[in-house]
């Protein structure tokens, strides 16, 4: 479940029947607390927190997680780093910080994880490939662009969390300054519907079931715009929505739906 995705808050939630894993813990506590109860999962049951990159929107609750409820928090030397600097951060990991490698395997229970190197501008940022009851997902948010390592893990991957962050034409119209767009823009900034689209209809394969496009921008990009740009792309190279994958756009602050495999 995705309980939050986007400028203001990103976190999901990976689990199997008795305990789980959350991705990114970018919005408050008692958020995270009462969506989850929501779908009769405790705080107790969260076993670790795997954190992409150093930006707020990631972190701004692992210091809570962490500290006051004991929860490992994971994350390369380097995003710990930036996370234990952030101006968001009023309460620094100690005990809590677990270190991963890249591209190094981590198990955690059921679950077999693998972090990836993804160009973003925070201090370090990853991608995760995770493998639980012979399901593989990939979380890719905040990349600038596919490069080819990731491109691999994505497409060894049957559910995939991949970011349609704008729309080129809202983010040229629109009220960001000329700065920050290019910066959105680059290579080490954000995904474009385009992008997202014109990569999935090159590489997906026939393994790939479900596809979440998450991080919408709230200013330059409409989830309609974000779901039919990559559901045409698609149906041009033969892969048709509903038939042969699902496909799905993440809400910024609301809750997603429950999947279960
Ligand atoms: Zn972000
Ligand atoms: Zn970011």
């Amino acid at each position: 479940m995705s309980l939050a995705s986007g400028s203001s808050g990103n976190c999901y939630y990976l689990g199997t029947e008795s305990y789980g894993i959350l991705i990114d813990a970018g919005i408050s506590i008692r958020t995270i607390k009462k969506k989850l109860k929501e779908i009769n999962v405790s705080l107790e049951s969260i076993k670790a927190v795997l954190v992409t990159h150093d930006h707020a929107d990631h972190i701004k609750g692992v210091g809570h997680l962490g500290e006051k409820m004991n929860i490992p928090i994971y994350a390369t030397a380097l995003v710990h780093e930036g996370i234990n600097r952030s101006y968001c951060m009023t309460e620094k990991l100690h005990t809590s910080a677990h270190f991963l490698v890249k591209e190094e395997l981590l198990q955690i229970g059921d679950f077999n994880i693998t972090a990836f190197e993804i160009p973003h501008d925070g201090t370090d940022n990853v991608g995760y490939f995770i493998e639980v009851a012979g399901k593989r997902f990939a979380f890719l948010t905040d990349l600038g662009e596919i490069t080819p390592k990731a491109a691999a893990y994505i497409c060894k991957s049957q559910y995939l969390i991949l970011e349609a962050n704008y729309d080129d034409e809202m983010l040229k119209m629109g009220p960001y300054p000329h700065y920050l767009k290019e910066r959105i823009k680059s290579g080490t900034g954000h995904m474009s519907n385009v992008d997202t689209a014109d990569f999935l209809a090159e590489h997906a394969t026939e393994e790939l079931q479900y596809i979440w496009l998450c991080h919408l921008s709230k200013d330059n990009n409409h989830p309609e715009l974000a779901y039919k740009t990559v559901e045409l792309k698609l149906k041009e190279r033969g892969f048709i929505v509903g038939r042969d994958l699902h496909l799905f756009t993440l809400k910024r602050t609301l809750s997603s739906d429950v999947y279960e495999f």
